[in-house]
């Protein structure tokens, strides 16, 4: 691959910037570098005007919606979100179940679920871990029983418990691993659902983090009622689908533009904060632990970079997502424990009821105030999209050879 920008990229990367800072809500700016609360239609706002410019979907191919941009310009575009301190984009439609819907759903499904991922309108949840099943995914029970309903028409009838599901609080449609076949091998059987989450039968309850956020929930299936036609792929054959899932999802997880804004906020707490009367960024210890950071952002870049030159030559995302993956997490929890070293004391007093509303005002300066809560936040990505722990075991397996 290239790595140098061609006249078209730069002209590209002036078009994005400019665009950006022109239509990026002005009441979202400075909430994501604070790690302020992002609610729901903070989220649609952004997701909405990125769509109706048709770049929300930026890695889709034009016919379903995307953009149909190069891999460079993908890459530019992060780059760019990242530097306007964009909030982050929700990734269930757009980098997990809208690739599934293109690359395996009939023609109807694509006309019926895909524009509302690219136009940003609708809001998808993973219903992939349950109890007893987050590593060992294989040996989920949530059960799909198929029946023909009065109508004439064939349904499945869904029981069972997911856990973890991401912001389901706020979702309109899930997309759902489920046992069809128990009496199969245990990847053999489980097929792969959209569900409208709305159905009858559809329980979320929230589990609240160590952050005092709800972020995540349980979610109950009892006696769900889905047509058959919401299954993507073959009865008994979505273990497919789900692997080809994950590993788009660990690849987004790197989140290498975001790493590089992390560590340009440390480096300005650090020239702000002191340390024995100097700014902090003089501490040879301090800026050490930048530099090896920096060092090894730079290298994931490039690793994320021959993966992105591999899927524009048609190669999707194999098992160097893990890599991306282990690598991307631990960079951002090293950034998020250099930023609670570098506010010192002020990282302490953290009260959740802090707000924009708030009469009180958190002590120390703005930077401060999110960074313990973001330090116990960014605990969870070395767990969640398969542990770091598994993602050892399929490089030790898929890329060595072991
Ligand atoms: C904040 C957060 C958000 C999440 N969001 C979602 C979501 O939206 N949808 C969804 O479906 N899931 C979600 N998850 C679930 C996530 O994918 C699982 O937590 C993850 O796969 C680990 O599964 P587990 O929690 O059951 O832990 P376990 O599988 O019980 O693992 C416990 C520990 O044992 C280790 N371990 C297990 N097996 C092995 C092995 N064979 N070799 C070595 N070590 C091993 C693990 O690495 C881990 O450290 C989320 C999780 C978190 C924390």
């Amino acid at each position: 691959m290239d790595l140098a920008f061609s006249a078209e990229d730069l002209a590209f990367q002036q078009e994005a910037r400019a665009w950006i800072a022109a239509n990026y809500p002005a009441e979202l700016r400075g909430k994501q570098d604070e790690g302020d609360d992002i609610g729901k239609e903070d989220m649609l706002s952004w997701h909405k005007v990125l769509g109706a410019k048709g770049w929300l979907a930026a890695a889709w191919p034009r016919e379903y919606g995307g953009p149909g941009w190069t891999a460079t310009q993908r890459y530019i575009w992060s780059e760019e979100l990242a530097r306007a301190d964009s909030i982050t984009l929700l990734p269930f439609g757009l980098s997990m179940v809208g690739p599934v819907i293109y690359t395996f759903g009939t023609p109807e499904q694509k006309a019926r679920f895909l524009p509302g991922i690219a136009d940003g309108s609708v809001w998808w949840c993973q219903g992939y871990s349950e109890p007893g099943a987050g590593s060992d995914l294989a040996n989920l029970r949530t059960k799909a029983e198929r029946f023909t309903g009065d109508d004439g028409r064939e349904y499945y009838r869904v029981n069972g418990q997911k856990t973890w599901t991401t912001l389901a609080q706020h979702a309109d449609w899930g997309f759902f691993l489920v046992r069809t076949d128990p009496a199969a091998k245990a990847q053999e059987g489980i097929s792969f659902l959209l569900i409208d989450m709305k159905t009858p039968g559809i329980t979320v309850r929230p589990i609240i983090t160590l952050g005092g956020e709800h972020e995540v929930n349980e979610v109950w299936l009892e006696d769900v009622i889905v047509p058959v036609e919401n299954r993507v792929y073959e009865e008994n054959k979505g273990w497919t689908c789900a692997k080809f899932l994950l590993a788009h999802e660990r690849t987004g997880i790197a989140a290498v533009a975001r790493s590089k804004r992390g560590i340009e906020r440390i480096k300005h707490i650090a020239r702000t904060e002191l340390d024995e009367d100097q700014p902090l960024i003089h501490n040879p210890f301090f800026k050490r632990k930048i530099a090896e950071l920096e060092i090894d952002l730079t290298a994931l870049e490039y690793t994320e970079l021959r993966t992105l030159a591999g899927e524009a030559s048609g190669r999707g995302p194999g098992p160097e997502s893990s890599l991306l993956k282990i690598k991307g997490t631990e960079i951002q929890q090293r950034i998020t424990e250099l930023a609670l070293e570098a506010v010192g004391h002020y990282g302490a007093p953290y009260f959740r009821a802090f707000g924009a509303s708030d009469n009180e005002h958190p002590i120390g300066p703005d930077y401060a105030h999110r960074a313990a809560p973001t330090y116990f936040n960014v605990r969870k990505t070395s767990i969640y999209g398969g542990s770091n722990e598994i993602q050892r075991n399929i490089i030790a397996k898929m890329v060595l050879g072991l």
